[in-house]
């Protein structure tokens, strides 16, 4: 049978609960358990897909296609599992299926309530989450914070089904702040307490209380805490800050996090395998090489909306024991500017992420000439992809009306078009071209010695797509077509060899990057970047 735990937050936001759940998470597979992980967004938008970046950071979109909170990006690449469908909700989709259900005439008559009825949804999806993944334990994370209308209805689910499979099937891990009080220089407990007080107040006694803290918590305080909170002292676990997220999972770890919850499942302590994780943190403390990468885009005051590309960089570049420094270019900005040389002059590399709409797109083509024009190290995703095949057909082909008609719909030269089943389209959200697609790479090509696979799975999220009436000329100019999904005969991935590496891809590999396991053509990327600053 699947156990569950739930974690929740309390005192503040940002105190790190994703990164908690999938630290466990991490923990509790090295012992060899199947985990898998979900989380409870209270917002009533039906998924972030239709968000702004600036409100909600980076969409993170699983195989499967879902576009989700960025936070089950940390899932992934913490325990290295595919999530799907079932591991994000919303309140938005449960409203939407229970409406769904009352116009059907599902519920016989009844009053619609919130209680049963919204409760009884979402404690049918904690239980798809298990069911469906055959997990041994799924890890549920409650967004935002204790005390939030909008969370209540989690909350009382969560009760319920605490008492539904009792404590040897459930566990709640309750992360607080202890805030450090300058002056007086000492930790403090009682927001602490008073955030447990509101749990409680909604049924709910934690099992286990994870402090975020700037310093160690003393044993007074863990006494404290376990006290008046009503928990064993050891299930006190401090969260002190890191300088390195990988840190996390060993610090729970040698507190015994993992074991407390085995006990309370009354599963079997088995012997941990954490040695790659081990490997990998002290290869992130001792990185002795650096480099800069400029990062293109007009979301950059928020950095969290490229999260999963900035942490694609990282891991390429723990692979070559390297730090990478990210110079963050406004891409409206650059649109002004003669001349790039000052705002590129330390960087090894050029990339241009993911974007929607047309603020900023003339500032990322000029970036990606000059990067074209000065054998910079380019990389191109998605968005990236599109802007350098106008960046060519312009300034290579000749064709100076190029553009993508999601900018100018009447744009005379549509080299970036939208796909024919895209334009009878209405709704925007959840309509995308979403999650894996194949390709098919061409041998020879940069993008087969970066993957070293004829056929490759990865994740979508655009409407628009090169044209293909443009391709031939294209070609002829220099442009290669190194990736193609054959069903439907769409370009995936271009490179130009002309250039020492130039390549771009339509899909986002930034989704199947792991610490551990570098993805190929980041990989590729930072190698031709570390060259290019050798040179
Ligand atoms: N806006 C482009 C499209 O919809 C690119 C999307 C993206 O970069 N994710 O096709």
């Amino acid at each position: 049978m699947t156990k569950y735990v739930f974690v929740t937050g309390g005192v503040v936001s940002g105190l790190g609960k994703g990164i908690t759940a999938s630290s466990l998470a991490l923990l509790l597979k090295s012992r060899g358990y199947k985990v898998f992980m979900q989380k409870f967004d209270p917002y009533i938008n039906v998924d972030p897909g239709t968000m702004s970046p600036f409100q909600h950071g980076e969409v993170f979109v699983t195989a499967d296609g879902t576009e989700t909170d960025l936070d089950l990006g940390h899932y992934e690449r913490f325990i290295d599992e595919e999530l799907n469908y079932t591991s994000n909700i919303t309140t938005g989709k449960i409203y939407s299926s229970v409406i769904e259900k009352e116009r059907r005439g599902d519920y016989l008559g009844a009053t619609v309530q919130i209680v049963p009825h919204i409760t009884n949804e979402i404690k049918n999806k904690v239980y798809e989450a298990g069911s469906s993944s055959n997990a041994d334990i799924v890890i549920t994370e409650i967004g935002g914070t204790i005390g939030d209308i909008e969370s209540q209805a989690f909350i009382e689910s969560l009760r319920q089904i605490r008492n539904e499979l009792g404590k040897e099937n459930t566990l709640f891990v309750h992360t607080t702040l202890v805030p450090f009080i300058y002056g007086s220089n000492e930790l403090k407990t009682k927001p602490t307490q008073h955030s447990v007080i509101e749990l409680r107040g909604m049924g709910i006694q934690p099992d286990i209380i994870v402090c975020r803290t700037p310093v160690e918590l003393e044993s007074n305080i863990k006494d404290k805490i376990s006290l008046f909170c009503s928990i064993p002292k050891e299930n006190v676990i401090d969260s002190i800050d890191v300088k390195n997220i990988y840190q996390i999972p060993l610090n729970y770890y040698n507190q015994k996090m993992d074991e407390i919850v085995l006990n309370q499942f009354g599963l079997n302590i088995n012997k941990s395998n954490l040695k790659e994780w081990e490997n990998l943190v002290d290869t992130v403390n001792n990185l002795d090489k650096e480099i800069e990468i400029s990062l293109v885009g007009k979301y950059v005051e928020l950095h969290d909306a490229y999260i999963s590309v900035v942490e694609s960089l990282k891991h390429a570049g723990y692979f070559y024991k390297t730090k990478i420094n990210i110079n963050w270019v406004d891409s409206e900005k650059l649109e002004s500017k003669d001349n790039l040389d000052e705002i590129f002059k330390n960087s090894s590399g050029i990339i241009v992420p993911g974007g929607f709409g047309n603020r900023g797109i003339e500032g990322k083509i000029k970036a990606i000439e000059y990067a074209r024009r000065n054998k910079i190290p380019y990389l191109g995703l998605c968005l990236g992809l599109q802007l350098a095949v106008i960046e060519f057909a312009r300034n290579v082909c000749g064709i100076t009306g190029a553009s993508s008609t999601e900018f100018n719909e009447l744009c005379p030269e549509p080299v970036i078009d939208l796909m024919a089943n895209q334009k009878s389209i209405v709704n925007m959200g959840g309509t995308l071209r979403l999650g894996n697609y194949e390709c098919h790479i061409k041998k020879n090509t940069l993008a087969y010695k970066s993957y070293n696979e004829e056929f490759i799975l990865e994740r979508h999220r655009h409407r628009y797509e090169v044209n293909n009436n443009y391709r031939e000329i294209l070609e002829k100019k220099g442009l290669v077509f190194s990736g193609i999904n054959d069903k439907s005969d769409l370009v995936e991935i271009i490179e130009y060899p002309q250039h020492p590496y130039f390549i771009a891809c339509q899909f986002h590999p930034e989704f199947k990057s792991r610490p551990t396991k570098p993805h190929p053509l980041f990989k590729s990327f930072i190698k031709a970047s570390i060259d290019y600053k050798k040179k």
